[in-house]
């Protein structure tokens, strides 16, 4: 089959995209196969390479090794993610394995550590650049914290470890879905006071489908339970579908997570104590800016106090309204969405239906274009009539001043059955100049809702801003210009590669660039002044008890993993404890409890690492005060700089090192403190 499998030819193609027209579910088990046994023999061929280790014969050999499993996977994965079906699902289930199996093979290999574990220890003698030198340190360190210098009985036991925690992992987020899915509460006609005819609407057909018929059914998915919590005039079922959601994953029985947890957190301990750390938060902060636990703690207490400050005067602001109303009871956990909307909506005087007209995705992705121009000289064209994975994505290629190919940009922003919810950026190959330049393809994945046909497709502030992030993080993507694959793009620490995206939102609203482009889609009109100093004047509304329900999270998470934890221990004590001492206030929870913590608990990802988002915040923030110091928001040397030691550098650098290199000196909290509205 290979000779005809379009995944296994050369991609002659526009742009040497993949062959998406030839291409069957079918043809990515064969190959696979053949790009696992093709990275196999090179692996070997450096492993067993009788030549005395060079950076070129070793180093530069692994970065080259693998181009066919590397461009194969990135066709199957954004493929599983955005129109995947019943095949290529069972394709991922079969890989998911085969590729952890397959990565610790490598990382384990002691002939191929040698060579690495030798140029190391030589490196100041190599005679390297310092991106050369960056490749060698990154890679060795991979190497160290996948167990390559840990003896055969250690790699067993660590093994064996990985092994068991991919299998709690998958049982955690099961136990939740669980909770979310066999959780109902059904509603008459006479039971729905504050809620929309939207919401009616989609809790009609939910109880419907729940063979329910002419009844109403709240679930415990965040879109249904929040969206209840925020409307719904009935104080006696706000407190039904509150308590429920604080418990997902804690309801004993078989989906009780509570044992999960406590096993993930004995084998996270020893998993760290075998790699030589004292505990797992201090081997995942290894290789994040971060670094230690107490520089995230640091971090978080100069935040809480004035949160809980701010969350104590919003309490008394919802205080005031209740009493207001004549009624007789004390602000509870079940009240505080509810008053808060009405607030808003008292002060501001925002909706959605005010708003929506304003931002055409059209438009949007036209201002997002408009601001790479200004900041970075890159032009965007629309490249019509390519050979793409589906009808709704859409081709740009990005030109710079001179009209030279930069990067081809996807963007598949509608949502459909077959693509998973949420919005991110992927890359179906990424820059670097290892043998003569390569240039990248990003795409953009989000999930608005089509207009109806021969409308535009409108969107809320938030798709806005989400559209914004996405191609922040593209640009990250796009603007990439380094040797080796190793560094390029977003292979940043995790709590570093937020700064791109978060700090492009700031841009959106900017007034000349919503005045440009938020017009109105029947007059053409642009967006009122007044209404644009609503909008941001209201961003730092109930910031108060948002941050304390971000932050109390990301306590808790540090808590757990930062300390050595008795076999038997008891994690709802636990994280009673926590919250205890951080002060938490009675009417805010933790945004996650652990118990359907999914973040730190379905996976490593976030694991000791919920705090990136905030520690993103801070560096964005204050990258985008270096704009704002000058009086002009596309200042052109600010830009060329974070073009140059952010959007361009990848992980070529350290990213403290990067971020002094852009701002001069290393950020303060005070930018993030004025954005939360914390500061005068
Ligand atoms: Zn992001």
């Amino acid at each position: 089959m290979s000779s005809e499998n379009p995944l296994l030819t050369t991609w002659n193609t526009p742009f040497g995209l993949p062959p998406f027209g030839a291409l069957r579910s079918a043809h990515f088990r064969p190959a696979f196969e053949t790009a696992l046994d093709s990275h196999r023999a090179e692996i070997a061929g450096i492993a067993q390479n009788p030549d005395a280790p060079t950076f070129e014969n070793t180093i530069e050999a692994l970065e080259r090794a693998g181009k066919l499993l590397t461009d194969v996977g990135s066709v199957f994965w954004n493929l599983t993610a955005t129109d995947t079906d019943p095949q290529l699902q069972e394709i991922e289930r079969e890989m998911a394995s085969a590729l952890s199996r397959h990565a610790s093979e490598i990382s384990m290999n002691p002939d191929l550590f040698r060579r690495v574990d030798a140029l190391h220890a030589q490196r100041a003698a190599l005679g390297l650049s310092a991106e050369q030198l960056r490749v060698l340190d990154l890679t060795h360190k991979n190497f160290v914290r996948a167990g390559a210098q840990l003896n055969p009985e250690e790699k067993e036991r660590l093994k064996t470890i990985m092994e068991r925690l991919a299998t709690l992992a998958t049982r955690f987020s099961q136990n939740v879905l669980a909770d979310e899915s066999s959780w109902l509460l059904l509603l008459d006609e006479s039971d729905l006071d504050g809620l929309s005819a939207d919401f009616r609407a989609a809790a009609a057909r939910l109880a419907a489908e729940r063979d329910a018929p002419g009844k109403f059914a709240v679930t415990l998915s965040r879109s249904s339970a929040e969206t209840f919590l925020q409307s719904s005039a009935r104080r006696d079922l706000r407190e039904t579908v509150y308590r429920a959601w604080a418990r997902r994953g804690e309801n004993g029985g078989e989906t009780d997570n509570l044992d999960v947890i406590r096993e993930i957190l004995a084998l996270r301990d020893a998993r760290a104590k075998l790699l030589g750390f004292e505990n797992f938060a201090d081997y995942k902060l290894d290789d994040t800016m971060a670094k230690k636990p107490a520089a995230v703690r640091d971090l978080l207490d100069r935040v809480w106090t004035p949160a809980l400050a701010r969350a104590a005067e919003e309490r008394a602001q919802i205080q005031a309204l209740v009493d207001s109303e004549g009624a007789n009871f004390a602000v509870a956990g079940h009240d505080w969405r509810y008053y808060a909307e009405r607030v808003r909506k008292e002060r501001y005087d925002l909706d959605q239906t005010t708003l929506r007209p304003y931002f055409q995705l059209d438009r949007m992705i036209a201002a997002a274009f408009h601001v790479a121009e200004k900041l970075f000289g890159l032009r965007f064209v629309e490249r019509e009539g390519l050979d793409l994975y589906h009808p709704d994505v859409r081709a740009f290629e990005a030109l710079d001043r001179d009209g030279n190919h930069v990067a081809l940009f996807l963007a598949d922003y509608f949502a459909r059955p077959s693509k998973r919810s949420g919005a991110w950026m992927s890359d179906f190959r990424s820059q670097h100049k290892l043998d003569g330049e390569v240039r990248p393809i990003i795409v953009n994945v989000m999930n608005f809702t089509k207009g109806a046909e021969g409308e535009p497709t409108l969107l809320s502030l938030d798709d806005a801003r989400t559209l914004f992030h996405e191609f922040g993080h593209g640009l990250h993507g796009m603007l990439s210009d380094v040797t080796y694959p190793l560094v390029s793009g977003t292979s940043v620490a995790r709590d570093f590669v937020e700064l791109p995206s978060q700090l492009y939102e700031h841009w959106l609203l900017e007034p000349a660039v919503l005045r440009q482009f938020a017009l109105h889609a029947e007059t053409g009109a642009p967006m009122p002044d007044d209404l644009l100093d609503r909008i941001v004047a209201s961003r730092c509304f109930n910031q108060g008890f948002g941050t304390v329900e971000f932050c109390a999270s990301a306590y808790v998470d540090m808590d757990v993993h930062a300390q050595r934890l008795p076999d038997d221990v008891d994690v709802a004590a636990l994280e009673r404890e926590s919250l205890e001492k951080i002060s938490m206030p009675e009417e805010i929870i933790m945004r996650h409890r652990l118990p359907h913590f999914g973040h730190i608990f379905s996976g490593d990802g976030y694991s000791a690492g919920y705090y990136s988002y905030l520690w993103a915040e801070v560096l964005d923030a204050d990258a985008f005060e270096a704009f704002k110091e000058t009086g002009d928001a596309f200042h052109p040397e600010v830009a060329e700089k974070l073009k140059r030691f952010i959007y361009s550098a990848g992980g070529r650098q350290d990213a403290a090192e990067a971020y002094l290199a852009f701002r001069g000196r290393m950020p303060t909290t005070e930018p993030l403190l004025r954005q939360r509205g914390f500061l005068a």
